[in-house]
């Protein structure tokens, strides 16, 4: 073991992570294997994987199905191109598959290998869409605060945390925010988008780009009516409504889609994450047929847009058994019930312990916010480091689970696999009851 530390040292830049930590302390956890909603590590820890590692593994660990569908498709046809009039058998029937699942209208799928691919690529075909229709001035991106859309190029622009653009200078020009629907509520959160669009000037903004659900701002539920609104903002102004899927896609919320709880139908929707379950990387942007039609009329020679990896044979045999997977096992349904399980568990905690806040669930997406003071919601001071603390002692006990910090909040944010069972929900959670109280109990 000390041996693979020394080498993760001197080899492995690990990604979104502290390289001087990483020096000083040295990888904390080699993981082995998974099961189910279970992880182990090299030392033989068990775990919980509370965040389906980073919110992806949705048909849980260890699945032989999907490695035997893997090795199948690699043995038969591991890779060939889609560029040009190439195609693929697994690519087909995946595109297929999930515009079958996508809302009525979005039916055409740009395959890439992640979510941020994903949203580059949303951003990049957007603006390729309104300069083969003579509007090439339709060029910047809306997006909310606290969002976060991945690390390329426009989707570190397009992410409303600045910590991310800071990291190699500045974000990209013709990207820029509106408030968050956090805390704001619909009106307030509506009033500064429309705000922005004026001041950007409508004829300049090719699209809104949000998720159905904010996932690494902190599990933010829009509030009543709002994605409606955007949607009728983006309508009146003519700018199209780019959905990122990327956590909320396949299953993650109890409905296939996010957004699907807020009957509203964006023009293009980005997914990755759950689409194979993080067996194996996969990603793309599902278009509406009204975009897909101007392209199919005006897109005139070659479409400058691919990656090697666009619909990948192997990869794409691994999402159509991921997903049959999912359909097979009932996990949307499961991810609903399971979800409403974890709520009774979030507000048992609540009553019993003083530093609990808001508690909230969608499907197997939730979040437990600490507070000062839950009648107030009178946040701690950032440097008492509440959630972190939460997070280690919660790792004492064996559970992975994931802390938004940002601007002062202590959020716990959860997003099990979508298999887990009622005695795992209740074991997950008196975990967490546990691991708050220790904290608790150390505030005084
Ligand atoms: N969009 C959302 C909503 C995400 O949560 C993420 C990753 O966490 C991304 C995009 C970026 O995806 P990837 O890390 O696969 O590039």
């Amino acid at each position: 073991m000390e041996h693979l530390i020394e080498l993760d040292k001197k080899h492995f830049i690990h990604p979104t992570s502290s390289i001087q930590q990483q020096q000083s302390d040295g990888a904390k956890v080699v993981m082995e294997s998974g099961d189910g909603i279970y992880l182990t590590d090299k030392n033989g820890n068990v775990f919980i994987d509370a965040m389906s590692s980073l919110w992806n593994v949705n048909v849980g660990h260890g699945r032989e199905e999907l490695a035997e569908a893997a090795a199948e498709q690699l043995k038969k046809l591991a890779f060939s191109s889609s560029f040009s009039t190439f195609s693929n058998e697994p690519a087909i029937r995946l595109a297929e598959k999930i515009a079958s699942l996508a809302p009525a209208g979005l039916n055409a799928v740009f395959f890439t290998s992640g979510g941020s691919e994903s949203n580059d690529s949303a951003i990049k075909l957007v603006r390729h869409y309104w300069k083969i229709q003579g509007k090439q001035e339709r060029r910047k991106i809306i997006a909310l605060k606290r969002g976060y859309h991945g690390v390329a190029a426009a989707s570190t622009s397009v992410t409303g945390i600045p910590e991310f653009w800071g990291m190699a200078g500045h974000m990209l020009t013709d990207f820029t925010h509106a408030d968050t629907h956090y805390e704001n509520g619909t009106d307030k959160a509506i009033a500064s988008l429309q705000e922005t669009i004026e001041r950007e000037g409508p004829e300049t903004i090719a699209a809104f780009l949000a998720e159905p659900i904010q996932g690494a701002g902190g599990v933010l539920f829009p509030p009543e009516g709002y994605l409606k609104k955007v949607r009728e903002l983006c309508d009146e102004y003519g700018i199209l409504f780019i959905a990122d899927e990327v956590i909320t896609g396949f299953g993650r919320t109890g409905k296939m889609f996010g957004m699907e709880h807020y009957g509203v139908t964006p023009d293009l929707m980005t997914f990755a994450k759950g689409v194979t379950s993080g067996y194996i990387p996969l990603g793309g942007v599902i278009v509406s047929d009204q975009v897909h039609d101007v392209l199919k009329e005006k897109s005139m020679g070659t479409l400058f847009h691919g990656f090697t990896y666009s619909g990948h044979p192997t990869a794409a045999a691994v999402g159509l058994k991921n997903i049959e997977i999912i359909e097979r096992e009932g996990l949307v349904e499961n991810s609903r019930r399971m979800g409403e399980e974890l709520l009774n568990g979030f507000r048992k905690i609540k009553k019993e312990l003083n530093i609990v806040g808001d508690v909230r669930t969608i499907g197997l997406l939730g979040a437990v916010e600490l507070v000062e003071d839950p009648d107030t919601n009178k946040r701690f001071a950032a440097d008492m480091k509440v959630a972190p603390k939460v997070i280690e002692a919660l790792h004492e006990r064996g559970v992975i689970c994931r802390a938004v910090t940002y601007e002062s909040t202590d959020i716990i944010c959860f997003s099990p696999p979508l298999v887990i069972n009622n005695k795992e929900v209740a074991d997950m959670t008196d975990k967490l009851h546990d691991a708050i109280l220790s904290v608790q109990n150390e505030l005084g």
